[in-house]
């Protein structure tokens, strides 16, 4: 697949000009110059404009197939949404899963220069392993004020790293009783503002979905999709959500334009399943820069070589960069010189993004694979 080459389709060329086009009024993009590749992302998260307190950072935290966002707010809160990955589990070792476990720990830990971190919010975007079966461990000590789920806590019992480091099925609910007293909310299916959202000063977080779906149908569908805004920075984040989904927020906001947003965490891995990344979504959403959160040898065939080709027509130009696409769940295609805004952890790493809420900065760590993922 040689789509993200621009000048092999013109007419998807043009729908990116103008994109840029009008997108450089509002506000300012810097890519990663990528002169060094084995540049440390924790050391250039963006030019000295971006540095100091009313800076938020996004950290796309390389998990492997699932979702981990930490989130420094401007006024120093953190965000922390999903954090879980079950390609260690099913595809590896439980000793290599210990390991890429402890390798999340410290990376969160030396971004918020704290061994013991506190937590303001974390989203659970749905009940599925890759979105929360690292937490117990990579937070055992931690204080978290808040939970926000999709779903009950007794629909979050897979096995995971308790923190000490071992398997067992309970160690979330367990982590949760003595680390987030009771401080556990269920959001409902119409709800724009929840507690444990406001507090993030100057950066506005609104629930755009929960629960679309019914308990017993799609988890995916029932993904929590937040939308963080800070100056005219817009971000959305949009867990593993499915057609429905994105139908449910399209005919729940009234303008179009209040969804288009800077940054898009896409969809359920950048699977072409079930509507996920559909047309009239990224219509609105019309995101500059696409953040795929997937393993390198992902089991399911994430990101989709389909979704991919559709998120082009609206990212931005970027310097070329590695991207894995997959035609299907046993076939992929790594593309050397990928020339638009889509990164993917799974070749990029952790994809770090900052901002000042005028101009923002993309960056990753383009190291190799780490060994776990061999
Ligand atoms: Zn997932």
């Amino acid at each position: 697949m040689k789509l993200p080459h621009r000048g092999a389709y013109p007419v998807i060329g043009l729908a990116i000009f103008l994109s840029f086009s009008a997108a450089a009024e509002r506000i300012t993009h810097h890519f990663p110059a990528l002169k060094n590749p084995a540049e440390d992302v924790r050391g250039a998260i963006g030019p000295a404009a971006l540095e100091g307190s009313q800076t938020l950072r996004m950290h796309f935290i390389d998990v492997g197939q699932g979702d981990c966002i930490l989130i420094e707010a401007p006024n120093g809160k953190v965000l922390l949404v999903d954090c879980g990955s079950n390609t260690f589990y099913k595809g590896a070792p439980v000793d290599t899963y210990r390991q890429a476990a402890h390798s999340v720990r410290d990376y969160i830990h030396e971004a918020l220069k704290n061994d013991a971190p506190q937590i303001e919010t974390l989203v659970i975007s749905h009940p599925d392993t890759d979105h929360y079966d690292l937490l117990p461990y990579v937070l055992g000590g931690s204080r978290v004020a808040r939970v926000l789920a999709s779903g009950p806590r007794s629909e979050h019992a897979a096995k995971t790293l308790t923190p000490a480091g071992d398997l067992n099925s309970n160690a979330l609910a367990q982590w949760v009783k003595q680390d987030c007293g009771n401080h556990w909310t269920r959001l409902g299916s119409a709800q724009a503002s929840a507690p444990g959202l406001d507090g993030f000063g100057k950066m506005a977080v609104v629930v755009l979905a929960a629960n679309v779906e019914k308990e017993g149908e799609s988890k995916n569908a029932r993904s929590i999709v937040l939308k963080l805004s800070y100056g005219d920075f817009d971000c959305i984040l949009e867990g593993d959500g499915e057609g429905s989904t994105e139908r449910a927020v399209l005919a729940s906001t009234k303008s179009a334009d209040r969804l288009d947003c800077e940054v898009l965490k896409v969809a359920h891995h950048g699977a072409n399943t079930r509507g996920s990344s559909g047309a009239k979504w990224l219509d609105a959403v019309s995101p500059e820069v696409a953040i795929l959160s997937a393993g390198y040898d992902a089991m399911h065939g994430h990101p989709s070589e389909k979704a991919v080709a559709r998120l082009a027509e609206k990212t931005l130009p970027a310097p070329p960069h590695k991207l894995r696409v997959w035609s299907n769940k046993d076939t992929h295609n790594d593309l050397e010189g990928c020339e638009e805004a889509l990164y993917s952890t799974a070749t990029n790493g952790t994809i770090c993004i900052s901002t000042d809420g005028h101009a923002y900065n993309v960056a990753f760590d383009s190291a190799p694979p780490h060994p776990w993922r061999e």
